[in-house]
């Protein structure tokens, strides 16, 4: 039993594989990665010794491979295929980075889905046919020049990618701008820091902050605090509003004070 609920409903799917000892490779990268299925669509021979051999020790996920006669029996019981290719923007589908295509996969299978991840042949890849049974397709960004992964390789790619998203390790890249509403908001300038800690001061001066203590260590704690912060130009506008209210607050009360 796997750690991970969702690892029992993700599948790596290999078609057409030319050379036994690639689907052996490729089941030791799975099991490295803690993953476990492994389907064969019509491979062009069969498991053989070299085939267990590279599998170096995963003969249990390569042996309980499935051997199905197409990609579409492979998936068929499947709510999201991604089909892998080494030629970028080759299809009409959207394309995914490895991590971000993982993410779906984790946060699928982890609803509850069946999930597959499809490689093509060494030779010529996935058919057009075969992309089109793929809801999104996904492009390891390699060299343009010299752009084709051996097929293990490419399955470890993918294989290390669900893992860390199993793991929750978040990449930068995977954080939605969307999520954080402060994300794309001009950062405040260095003169509009400055300004505000000039009001700052002023304020903690005119509502007795210090009480006869030296305000300069307050007002350093202050700095790096709101430096560390990187307030964008709204928030400091917010900030200064906040202070210009108990200004005018503290004025009121002096006021008063002196009045009665
Ligand atoms: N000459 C083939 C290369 C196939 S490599 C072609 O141009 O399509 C075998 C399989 O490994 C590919 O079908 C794909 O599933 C996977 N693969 C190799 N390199 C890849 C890459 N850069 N990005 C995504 N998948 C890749």
């Amino acid at each position: 039993m796997s750690q991970f609920p969702a690892v029992p409903r993700i599948r790596f799917v290999l078609v057409g594989t030319q050379h036994p000892g690639n689907m052996g490779a490729a089941a030791r990268a799975l099991k490295t990665m803690g993953l476990a299925r492994l389907v064969l669509v019509a491979p062009e021979k069969p498991l053989d010794e070299e085939a267990f051999r590279r599998s170096a020790g995963a003969e249990d996920v390569l042996g309980g491979s499935p051997v199905v006669a197409t990609l579409a029996e492979a998936v068929a019981d499947c709510h999201l295929v991604l089909g892998c290719t080494a030629r970028a923007r080759r299809v009409q589908l959207e394309e995914l980075l490895p991590a971000v295509a993982a993410q779906r996969v984790a946060d699928r299978a982890g609803e509850g889905a069946e999930v597959a991840v499809v490689f093509g042949r060494e030779r010529t890849g996935l058919t057009n046919e075969e992309l089109q049974l793929c809801h999104a397709a996904v492009h390891i960004p390699s060299d343009p020049a010299f752009s084709s992964l051996n097929l293990a390789a490419a399955v470890q790619v993918l294989a290390y990618e669900v893992r860390m998203r199993l793991l929750g390790v978040q990449p930068q890249a995977l954080a939605a701008p969307e999520a954080d509403p402060g994300f794309r908001e001009q950062p405040a300038s260095h003169d509009q820091l400055e300004s505000f800690f000039g009001q700052l001061g002023q304020t903690l001066d005119e509502i007795d902050f210090h009480k006869g203590r030296a305000p300069e260590s307050a007002m350093r704690k202050l700095r790096r605090l709101f430096l560390r912060a990187e307030p964008s130009e709204q928030e400091v506008r917010l900030l200064r509003g906040i202070l210009a209210d108990a200004q005018r607050m503290a004025r009121l009360a002096g006021a008063q004070g002196e009045g009665g």
